[in-house]
């Protein structure tokens, strides 16, 4: 038996502006590191399959399987607000397209699978430790329930890489509903190529936004559904502690996804100004800022559409504008009603807000752990206050808020066993907390061992749920583990 992938490839069938032929360079001896097996399944592919050397070899870009038709895609983007008229794909390389269980379209790429057109300086190839991050945080994010590019099988390639030191090499399979950026839209305006900017809105609305073909204004409307998606997503963000690091806008998805896990994290105590990428000196894409940025990537999408809209630049500007005014109204109303689902609010009455925000004002003023606050105080709701107390360097700023928030919960009907359960579905006991992310890339890169990395994987997959054997994963680091900077690793 051979691997077979249902391949139905549409983006290699846009014009040939729109990315570069490109197979993955072979890699000396592929091993599989892990393969997500619901995923596979998920997909359509045969899980036992891909484990068997053979799938190792096209997971690793070592043989392409058939029906594939390996593109790199071009992009541009704004890079830390300095626009490149040309990024691309300069290490991944997209197989193809399968369509899910569900009918969905997803994108199979490889990413670290060897130089492509759009390399630029770099190798083409990936480190083991960024591969392993962005395994566990993309399927983390997605145990979370919030939109995200998939990891369908990390493969150790038997290479080197060069970074600043020598490294083992590894291939990320990343599946994504497409890995269409805004800066995908940037390549082509900035070239004033406005036929092929048509082209792929047309694409994008048939892949992404099918309902929105048959408007009178499908080109509005898909700028209008593109800021609803990225707002909520940014809200889910912020409502887990999330920080992407990089929001640039070739790292900013079309379909609404989170994509490129590079110097991300989650973080630990609660701080809006929190900023963990070692590139990122100003603070640009800090915490409390992502909100802001998203709009300014929005932004930047509709200046590439303005040419769809109308002839008329002014009219076209106006129009634009009163869309992209839509973000912030949805980001807070997906926010604010996210976070009165963390603090256990069944109903909606004046004073909610501040309420809140003195609780989230007194956690950055204690150093309150972001995650574990919102999880006892779901336990605080039928028990008493202990746990949640604990997280604040002075408790009494807790037990002034929290002798309010009885007052308030009170006033709804709902029992306290109810409201606990409510809280525990949306406020997880484990995230990815990088003391845990980089220990298991340490025992990996250092010492070949994987078993931490699988156990730091089950225990993310199910973030919701106690897991009694595993609450070591739930505490923060310790003063000495805390991890201070994170790196892209590129
Ligand atoms: P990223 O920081 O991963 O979003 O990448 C930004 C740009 O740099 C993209 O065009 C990547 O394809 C490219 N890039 C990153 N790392 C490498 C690498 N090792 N080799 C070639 N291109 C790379
Ligand atoms: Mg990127």
């Amino acid at each position: 038996m051979t691997v077979h992938f249902p391949f139905q490839n549409s983006y290699s069938a846009l014009p040939d502006s729109f990315f570069a032929r490109v197979a993955p360079t072979p890699v000396a001896a592929p091993r599989l590191i892990k393969l997500n097996r619901p995923l596979a399944l998920q997909l359509g592919l045969d899980p036992d399959l891909l484990e068997t050397p053979e799938g190792a070899a096209i997971l690793a870009g070592k043989t392409v399987p058939e029906g594939a038709d390996p593109i790199a895609m071009a992009y541009a983007g704004h890079q830390f607000g300095h626009f490149v008229p040309q990024l691309g794909d300069g290490r991944a390389i997209l197989l193809g397209e399968v369509i899910d269980r569900d009918g969905v379209r997803r994108d199979i790429q490889l990413k670290g699978s060897g130089p492509t057109p759009f390399s630029r300086r770099g190798d083409g190839r990936a480190a083991l430790g960024p591969v392993l991050r962005e395994y566990i945080v993309s399927e983390a994010m997605f145990a979370l329930g919030i939109p995200t590019t998939r990891s369908l099988a990390a493969v150790f390639t038997g290479e080197h890489v060069i970074r600043e030191t020598a490294l083992p090499g590894a291939v990320l399979t990343r599946v994504a509903a497409s890995h269409i950026r805004v800066g995908t839209f940037q390549f082509f305006a900035a070239r004033r190529d406005t036929e092929a900017v048509r082209r792929l809105a047309d694409h994008v609305i048939v892949r992404h936004y099918p309902g929105l073909r048959d408007l009178e204004r499908p080109y509005h409307a898909l700028l209008a559904g593109v800021v609803e998606r990225q707002a909520n997503l940014i809200a889910r963000w912020l409502l887990v502690g999330f920080i992407h690091g990089v929001m640039n806008t070739d790292n900013s998805s079309i379909s609404g996804e989170t994509i490129d896990y590079g110097p991300c994290a989650f973080m630990d105590t609660y701080n809006p100004s929190q900023v963990f990428s070692s590139i990122d000196e100003m603070g640009r894409y800090a915490y409390a800022n992502q909100p802001r940025i998203a709009l300014w990537n929005l932004t930047r999408l509709a200046e590439c559409l303005l040419p769809l809209f109308s002839d008329e630049q002014e009219k076209a500007v106006a129009e634009a504008q009163d869309i992209l005014g839509a973000f912030t109204e949805t980001f807070s109303t997906a926010y604010q009603a996210g976070l009165r689902k963390k603090v256990g609010l069944f109903t909606e009455r004046d004073g909610d807000e501040a309420l809140i925000q003195d609780l989230l004002d007194a956690m950055a003023k204690n150093q309150a752990d972001f995650t574990l606050t919102f999880r006892k105080l779901g336990d605080a709701a039928v028990d008493d206050s202990a746990d949640a107390r604990a997280q604040f360097m002075e408790p009494a700023a807790f037990d002034e808020w929290a002798g309010r928030w009885r007052a308030r919960i009170a006033l709804d009907s709902q029992s306290a066993t109810e409201r606990q359960a409510a809280m525990h579905a949306v406020n997880p006991m484990f995230i990815p907390r990088n003391h845990r992310v980089e220990a298991v890339i340490q025992a990996a890169v250092n010492d070949d061992n994987y078993a931490p990395f699988e156990e730091l994987v089950k225990v993310l997959a199910k973030p919701f749920d106690d897991q009694p054997a595993y609450t070591a994963y739930a505490d923060p680091p310790l003063p000495d583990q805390r991890v201070l900077q994170t790196f892209c690793g590129t």
